[in-house]
This record gives structure tokens, C-alpha cells and sequence, in this order.
């Protein structure tokens, strides 16, 4: 998809330095380079470049929520900033997030309500070993306990430093919606809420642009520059498995859309750095920090931290930003370490999520006709109101659990235990095991699986045309995708259609689907699920056309990373640091909380160490 090469609109090294807003200090050690030429003729037979296309103090790649506070640190400690993304906006996931951020540990916003929480408290909080899941997953257990010492030492902090830069958080209580692994002791989720900020602009319409743009704002004023559309590929370092890291290489990756050849743009292009060379060097003087997101998208990676996570199930952020591993596959390639990888399996309470949403290809957001990126995700979907006008079925046609479950209790959080007293292994035996029944029957189970990966394929939801108006849903495109969402008369018709679906390699047998629906309906007509319990179940499934809608399950995060010490810093296999490597958010590993919270705070710690490295 790459462009002519050109070199329009191009500014100067010079141009750039000068834009970032440096201090006097910081420019007399930007020119006082004079052994790069000698350095770069050197290492030019292990592939680096003789010459870079640009250089900034601090190279930052990726700009969602580890990257955007990364910068805006950097920048005010006096680096000169730049960052790459590989997609067409910034923002990344955290754009798309529910604006929900969990910060403890005594922020101003838990002393205002009078909840006492400390850096001492969260830390006892993120490492209590007696917490288990209802799931059976001891979360805490895996946690780095040094990753969380900086988490609870910093996140009270980084929660005024995203107020000063602009976020505007709920004048409320703070609770525990949408947090998890956040600690059993204190309530620690903050609601961001819609501010003054012009052009608070989103691709899908959610809480989290009332994060992102701000903080895109802020790190733009001070002089931060963006070069968007543009994949790191490679981390230089003096030689592969030793010596400082020097900068990047980043391949051109436009997002243009299907019948159209002019590449989508950013919202806000003040500042960014405009071209479309193929490919581009840029020298990191101080450091590199990587804040790609994680690898929830890139299967063959995924699947080293659980097998089950075969091709078929889609990741949260899709199609807007990649969560390809690219970052942690640059880091491993000069050595870095993985870590904490018992933290990422299925068992893991919202590591794997069932949404509401059918027939479209990427559950996560119901992507709107007017989003920017609608082509690509090519449908809304349909909301379920009941899963009672709904069976599910695996790609062997056969029902495998009550399909008004599947959504499970965050199993971590503030006020889940009662008694909760700090690491009292009773604790562990006073929660209620409640096993993920969609979950693990969805994704374990062998039913028609085969050849090459022997995954658990497709799960479709089954209705028919009296279920449909019920519902109320309008399934014509672009609420459904044809390659995701099927009609037909017969339920013979209908298994027959199926393999129209990219991730349905087997034929679905018509009489097993038959046989489901016969029996769901005796079931229904019986009143009672003898097979999985689904409480009363009401609608027989009887009037054609029937139905079969895509309705997977959606990898959330990334829980299982590069490793890396109380600074950010990466670390190699003999666990040293890399210099002038740092790794921050899903793409760093040793920390069980989801989201946002936590990315912040490692982007907050990165971007002030990484501008305190000295200049190569
Ligand atoms: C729909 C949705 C809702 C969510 N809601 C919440 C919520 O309410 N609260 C919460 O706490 N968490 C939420 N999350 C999770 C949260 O958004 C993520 O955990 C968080 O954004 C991860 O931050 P990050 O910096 O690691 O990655 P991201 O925010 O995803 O940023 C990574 C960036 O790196 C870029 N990138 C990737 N690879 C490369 C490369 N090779 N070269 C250049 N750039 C690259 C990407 O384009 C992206 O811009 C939600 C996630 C989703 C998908």
C-alpha cells in the first residue's frame, strides 16, 4: 500500500530541534555530537544506519496510554520528543477505552471523598497473594513485585499530572467500574468526563477521547511532534545482544480505505511531521521507549502465553490500532526478556470477554456508519437485549453453555470480600468459585476442531425471524456483514452457508444443528435446561428465516510483556538493563491491572527517566 516515494513538506533536523521547544542546555548537548559520524561508519555493517533521517532526545513509539504521558513527560524535562505511530490518529486502544482510569494510592480525588488509601496500602493491595479470582486465577501472585512497587508509588502522581495536562475527571466518588486487579482495600476508579477541549473527536465515539485528547493536546503545546503512519519495525542497538540503543526504523503504513487511494488523516495534524518515504531512520540521542499496546492481535505471539488463543477470536481494539507484538518482537530481537507470562490465560477474569454485539467481525465496539474507519470495520453489529432469543452453537452445530452467562464479576476489586483482611489465606477460601462457563466451553472445547490448529473455531448465535422482531433488529448491512452473518430458510440452508466464513474451515453438519434447535425447543416446551441451565429458557427457535450471527469471544488486553524494572527500563535475558530502552503498558509484562491506570503510570515513570539518559 506504500505511496511514491517523496520527500514533500519534509522539515529539517534542524527544523526539528528547534520545534521541539528544547532548553539552551539541551541543544548545546544535541550539537555536541562528535563522534556519531565515526559511530555510524562503524556499526554500519551490523545495519545501522550510516545516516538517520531524523533524531530526537526521546523516540517514543506508540502515542495511546503509556506513549502520550511518556512524551509529555519528556518534554517537560526538557527532551526534545518525537512520536511514531503506525496508525493514522493517536490514541491507540486508550482512544477507544471507556475514559474509566484507575489511580490509587492517595490521589486528590480519594483524599476530596475521604478514602484513605496510601502508596504503602496499594502496594500491600497489588501483591496480596490470598486474592484469587472466582475464576480460580491468583492473579496478584504473578504480579513483579517491584513493577508494583513503582505502580503504587507513582500513581497517585500521575493522577495530578493528568489533570494538569487537561483530563477532566467526574467530580465523584471514585469506585470500581470498569477496574480491575486494582486492589481489594480502597475504591480507585476515576470517570474522565467531557471537557473544553476543542475537538474531542473519537473514531468510535467513546469516553476514552476524553483522555486522549487532552493529553494529545497538552504534549502538542509542548512541542512534541508526531510522525503518524509509520510501523517500527526494528530498535537499533550498538550490536544485537550488547551496547546502548540508538534509534528505529519505521516502514510507511497509511490506512487507506477499500476504494479510495487517498490515506486517511489524523484529526489534528499541528505538528505532525508530514511524509511518506517508505521507510525512515530515526537516531534516539537518550532513548527509545516503546508503547506499542501489546500483542493481543498477532496470534502465533499470543498463543505462547495460552495455545487456546487460536486465530478465530478477535482483539478489542480492531480495526483502528495494531496490537501486533511488532514492540515486543523489536525488543526481544536485541535481547529484551519476556515476563510475567503466568499472568495471561484464559482463567483470567476480562482477559477473554462475550459481548453483547453479533454479526459483525470485531465485538468489541460497535463501530458507527459515520466513524472514519467504518469500511474497515464494515458493520455495526446487532446489540442483544436478551440472550434468551438466542442460542449459541459451536462450528459443530452444537449448543455448549447457558447463553445468559458469560459476563463474570470483576474478581479483585474494592469491597468483593467481606471479611477482606491483607493477606489472610482465608481470604482465598472465602471466594466463590464460579468457573467461566462461556469462556472455557467456548474456547476449550475440541467439538469439529482440526487440522493445522485444531482451534475451537466460530461460535454463532441462532435465532429465527420471531426472535428478530422481538429484538427489533434491522439486518440488512451495514448493521450486519455478509461474511459474518447468514439467512436462510431451513436450518439445513443455513449450516450450509457457513463456510462462506473465513474462520469456518469445517462444514457444519446440518443434522447436528437440526438436532440442537429439536432439542432446545423440547427444552423450551419442557421448561427446564436439563443441558446448561440457562434459566427458563422462553422462545422456541420455529419460524423461518433463520439466523446464524458471528458471535465470538474478543481477546481484551495484553498481560504478559517485555520485562522491565522499577524505571521502565527493559532488561535482558541475565536480567540487565538495556540502555536507553524503556517499555511501559500492555507491551510490558509483570503487572495483572487492566487499562488505562497502570499505562499511565509506567508512561509517567518512562518519560522522566528516559530524559534524564545522557545524549549518544
Ligand atoms: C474498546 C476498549 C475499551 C477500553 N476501556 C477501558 C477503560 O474504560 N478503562 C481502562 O482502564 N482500560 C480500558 N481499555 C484498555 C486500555 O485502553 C488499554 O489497556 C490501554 O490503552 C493500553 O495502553 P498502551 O499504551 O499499552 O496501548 P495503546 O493505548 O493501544 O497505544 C498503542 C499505540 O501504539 C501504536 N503502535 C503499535 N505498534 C506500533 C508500531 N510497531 N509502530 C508504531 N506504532 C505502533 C498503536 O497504533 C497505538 O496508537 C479499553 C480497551 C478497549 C479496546
Amino acid at each position: 500500500m506504500s505511496l511514491k516515494k517523496k520527500e514533500k513538506g519534509r522539515i529539517s533536523r534542524r527544523g526539528f530541534i528547534r520545534g521541539a521547544g528544547l532548553g539552551a542546555g539541551a541543544i548545546a548537548a544535541a550539537s555536541a555530537l562528535p563522534s556519531l559520524k565515526a559511530q555510524a561508519q562503524q556499526s554500519a555493517a551490523s545495519g545501522i544506519p550510516e545516516q538517520w533521517d531524523w533524531e530526537a532526545d526521546v523516540v517514543i513509539i506508540g502515542s495511546g496510554a503509556t506513549g502520550l504521558p511518556a512524551a509529555i513527560r519528556a518534554a517537560q524535562e526538557g527532551a526534545s520528543v518525537m512520536v511514531v505511530d503506525a496508525n493514522y490518529d493517536v490514541g491507540g486502544h486508550a482512544l477507544l477505552s471507556g475514559g474509566n482510569v484507575a489511580l490509587g494510592g492517595g490521589t486528590s480525588a480519594q483524599k476530596k471523598f475521604g478514602i484513605e488509601d496510601s502508596p504503602d496500602l496499594l502496594f500491600q493491595d497489588l501483591t496480596d497473594w490470598s486474592i484469587v479470582e472466582s475464576s480460580g486465577m491468583p492473579d496478584y501472585r504473578y504480579n513483579d513485585r517491584g513493577v508494583q512497587r513503582a505502580l503504587a508509588d507513582n500513581e497517585s502522581p500521575t493522577y495530578e499530572f493528568l489533570v494538569e495536562n487537561g483530563v477532566l475527571f467526574a467530580d465523584q466518588v471514585p469506585d470500581v467500574r470498569g477496574g480491575h486487579a486494582i486492589g481489594v482495600s480502597a475504591p480507585r476508579e476515576n470517570h474522565t468526563i467531557r471537557g473544553q477541549v476543542p475537538g474531542l473527536e473519537s473514531p468510535s465515539g467513546a469516553g476514552g477521547t476524553n483522555l486522549m485528547r487532552p493529553l494529545e493536546a497538552s504534549a502538542r503545546k509542548k512541542g512534541v511532534r508526531f510522525l503518524l503512519n509509520y510501523h517500527m519495525d526494528v530498535i537499533f542497538r550498538e550490536t544485537p545482544t550488547s551496547g546502548r540503543v540508538l534509534g528505529i526504523q519505521a516502514s510507511y503504513t497509511p490506512t487507506v480505505l477499500p476504494g479510495t487511494t487517498t490515506p486517511l488523516k489524523s484529526f489534528r495534524s499541528q505538528g505532525n511531521i508530514e511524509m511518506d518515504a517508505d521507510s525512515v531512520t530515526v537516531k534516539a540521542r537518550k532513548a527509545v521507549i516503546v508503547a506499542t499496546g501489546g500483542h493481543t492481535g498477532n496470534v502465533n505471539f499470543r498463543r505462547m502465553f495460552d495455545s487456546r488463543l487460536t486465530e478465530e477470536i478477535q482483539y478489542g481494539g480492531a480495526p483502528f490500532s495494531p496490537q501486533d507484538a511488532s514492540g515486543e518482537l523489536a525488543g526481544m530481537a536485541i535481547g529484551a526478556s519476556l515476563w510475567g507470562t503466568a499472568n495471561q490465560t484464559l482463567e483470567r477474569n476480562g482477559f477473554v470477554r462475550k459481548r453483547n454485539l453479533i454479526g459483525s467481525q470485531y465485538l468489541y465496539v460497535s463501530w458507527k456508519p459515520d466513524s472514519p474507519i467504518f469500511p474497515l470495520a464494515r458493520a455495526t453489529g446487532l446489540q442483544v437485549g436478551d440472550w434468551q432469543n438466542v442460542i449459541s452453537v459451536n462450528q459443530a452445530g452444537k449448543r455448549f453453555y447457558d447463553e445468559t452467562s458469560g459476563n463474570w464479576p470483576n474478581g479483585s476489586t474494592f469491597s468483593f470480600l467481606d471479611p477482606y483482611v491483607p493477606g489472610d489465606w482465608r481470604n482465598a477460601r472465602r471466594i466463590p468459585y464460579d468457573p467461566q462457563n462461556y469462556i472455557d466451553a467456548a474456547l476449550a472445547m475440541n467439538e469439529g476442531s482440526a487440522a493445522p490448529d485444531y482451534g475451537a473455531g466460530p461460535t454463532w448465535a441462532i435465532f429465527d425471524s420471531d426472535a428478530v422482531g422481538r429484538e427489533g433488529w434491522d439486518l440488512e448491512p451495514p448493521a450486519t456483514d455478509p461474511l459474518y452473518f447468514f439467512g436462510a430458510d431451513t436450518l439445513a440452508q443455513l449450516a450450509a452457508k457457513l463456510t462462506h466464513n473465513p474462520y469456518q474451515k469445517v462444514e457444519m453438519p446440518a443434522g447436528n444443528l437440526e438436532a440442537t434447535v429439536a432439542r432446545y425447543n423440547s427444552i423450551v416446551e419442557f421448561g427446564h435446561d436439563v443441558d446448561f441451565e440457562k434459566p427458563s429458557p422462553l422462545y422456541k427457535i420455529e419460524t423461518p428465516p433463520f439466523y446464524a450471527a458471528w458471535a465470538g469471544p474478543v481477546v481484551h488486553d495484553s498481560y504478559a510483556g517485555l520485562r522491565i524494572n522499577m524505571k521502565c527500563q527493559v532488561m535482558d535475558f541475565n536480567g540487565e538493563v538495556i540502555a536507553g530502552l524503556y517499555c511501559g503498558g500492555e507491551s510490558a509484562g509483570g503487572c495483572s491491572q487492566h487499562g488505562t491506570g497502570r499505562c499511565t503510570t509506567q508512561g509517567y515513570i518512562a518519560g522522566k527517566v528516559a530524559a534524564a539518559e545522557p545524549s549518544w
